[in-house]
């Protein structure tokens, strides 16, 4: 196998990696495999099982079959298991770094970061599924007495993106395990190795078998197994809008729980009152995070006019200085794109610009650094509307400027999207902040800052960025039921 594979790791043999069900490492029943390359060098990294519907049986199976012990536990004692998980998590961050950003390109220092932000969501679950307290509710009659209890949903399955390999699926499994619920989770096909490292410290923080099962291979199978077997009671899913509307037609068979954390199209508004330098640093943070290829990126800077030129200069200034190449380098800023497809996306959305109209201010070229697929930190300006990067997420480095010369004006430009995950607002007049954000339609907004998504807050989308929240005492409530009880006496 490649060189990069020459880095020691204590959780996972590159050289064998298996996949996780019921506490035991296994391979595929068909023996196949598919391989990962490393998108900063295209060298193969490992040969991963290419799991199927057989796999994602024997996960539910044993998900179901842990369900009655781990859903019997106090929420104390699972906050246990939860805490000892979030520690063994930090305790081998920068191996679970390290196999993030060979697996799917994030630079190495935010894929430290991804990592601390992963555990902290089994922390705040530990505490949050203390918490799940039911009501009493005043009878009609003398002899009534009514009350609501809350139960664990059962087997749940997570389908989670290759950009937040980690992140993504704690919000998902944290609030999941601690509710009492056991599940599968189907890592995507770019990122499984973070995800398998982690079953290995689930392995270790000593929580039963079947509670948390991994299997990645072949998607279709898998996720057909998931929503046509009964066992599994909800789904949550992080990815692509158009992915997410396929599973709202399969859930539909079973009525199957499912909530939906889909693409977004951020607008980032710079008003003239703004703190510029604060301005340009959150635009930066926002844009070109993960090289831009997150779904809460700001997509489409709008900047008020009297303010634009001073604003373009201070924040191309720092575009400039953002240091590109490979994640493992522990002084990159930002990694190549995942792969090849998110490459030639990016490309096409600049020459589109270019082809009407826009012209690139900043980078505007692969940046052809070895085998990667880099592309340069690009800022464009002369931007319309009828160019792919204004309606479709680019999911790369390149950042649109456009021009405003009122709120109404931007608060309709900003709106003019199918979704509505996050939005951002920079501003120093109270009134203004208040309004706009009021008037903005999107799940998340960042009032003065670039970067909201945080364990103890709810997050998630409107309009075709899905629904659901995950984060918050809102993100265990889709993995509980309400059961009323009504006694007589
Ligand atoms: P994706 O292609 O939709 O894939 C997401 C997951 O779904 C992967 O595990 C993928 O497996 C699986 N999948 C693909 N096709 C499927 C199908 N037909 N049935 C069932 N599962 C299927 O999205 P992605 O490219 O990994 O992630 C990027 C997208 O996620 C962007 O749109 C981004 O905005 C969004 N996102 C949203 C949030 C949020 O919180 N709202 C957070 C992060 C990312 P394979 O990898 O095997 O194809």
């Amino acid at each position: 196998m490649a060189n990069t594979t020459t880095k020691d790791f204590s959780l996972l043999d590159l050289e064998e990696v298996k996949l996780f069900v019921n506490g035991s490492w296994v391979t595929a029943s068909t023996d196949t495999f598919f391989t990962l390359k490393n998108p900063s060098t295209k060298e193969v990294i490992a040969n991963v099982p290419r799991g199927g519907r057989d796999e994602a049986k024997n996960a539910i199976e044993a998900a179901n079959a842990a369900f009655p012990q781990w859903s019997k536990l106090t929420a104390n004692d699972r906050a246990d298991y939860l805490l000892r998980l979030r520690d063994l998590m930090l305790e081998n961050e920068e191996e679970l770094a390290t196999l993030m950003s060979m697996e799917m390109g994030k630079a190495f220092g935010e894929s430290i970061g991804e990592v601390k932000y992963a555990a902290n969501f089994l922390s705040w679950y530990a505490e949050e599924g203390r918490r799940v307290y039911g009501e009493t509710i005043p009878a009609s009659s003398p002899n009534k007495r009514l009350f609501v209890i809350k139960q664990p949903v059962g087997v749940v399955a997570a389908i989670t993106p290759w950009n937040f390999p980690l992140a993504m699926m704690t919000r998902k499994l944290g609030p999941a395990l601690a509710a009492g619920c056991t599940g599968v989770v189907k890592p995507a096909s770019q990122s499984p190795l973070s995800a398998l490292a982690f079953a290995k410290l689930v392995e270790k923080a000593g929580i039963p078998n079947g509670v948390v099962n991994i299997v990645a291979g072949k998607t279709q199978e898998i996720s057909d197994e998931i929503f046509e077997n009964p066992v599994v009671k909800k789904v949550s899913f992080t990815g692509s809008t158009d992915v997410g509307k396929t599973l709202v037609e399969k859930s539909a068979k079973q009525l199957k729980k499912l909530s939906l954390e889909l693409g977004g199209h951020a607008p980032f508004i710079v008003f003239e009152d703004a703190d510029l330098d604060k301005a340009a640093e959150g635009a930066l943070a926002s844009k070109f995070r993960n090289a831009g290829q997150t779904c809460i990126c700001a997509n489409r800077i709008y900047v008020h006019e009297n303010v634009k030129e001073e604003f373009a200069t201070r924040f191309i200034e720092k575009v400039r200085h953002l240091k590109v190449g490979d994640s493992l380098d522990p002084s990159v800023q930002i990694g190549p794109l995942v792969n090849e497809d998110g490459l030639n996306k990016v490309v096409e959305h600049v020459k589109d610009a270019q082809l009407k109209g826009a012209v690139v201010l900043e980078g505007g070229h692969i940046k052809e650094d070895g085998d990667g697929y880099f592309f340069e930190p690009t800022v464009i300006d002369n931007v319309s509307k009828d160019m792919f990067i204004m309606s479709e997420e680019t999911f790369g480095p390149v950042a649109p400027l456009f021009t405003f010369s009122s709120d109404e004006e931007v608060i309709i430009e900003a709106n003019d999207t199918e979704y509505g995950l996050a939005a951002y607002l920079y501003t120093s007049n109270l009134e203004r902040a208040v309004r706009v954000s009021e008037s903005l339609n999107f799940g998340v907004i960042g009032l003065n800052d670039a970067v909201p998504g945080v364990p103890q807050a709810p997050f998630g989308g409107m309009n075709q960025s899905g629904y659901g929240r995950e984060g918050g005492h809102q993100g265990i409530k889709d993995y509980l039921e309400e059961k009323f009880i009504s006694l007589s006496l």
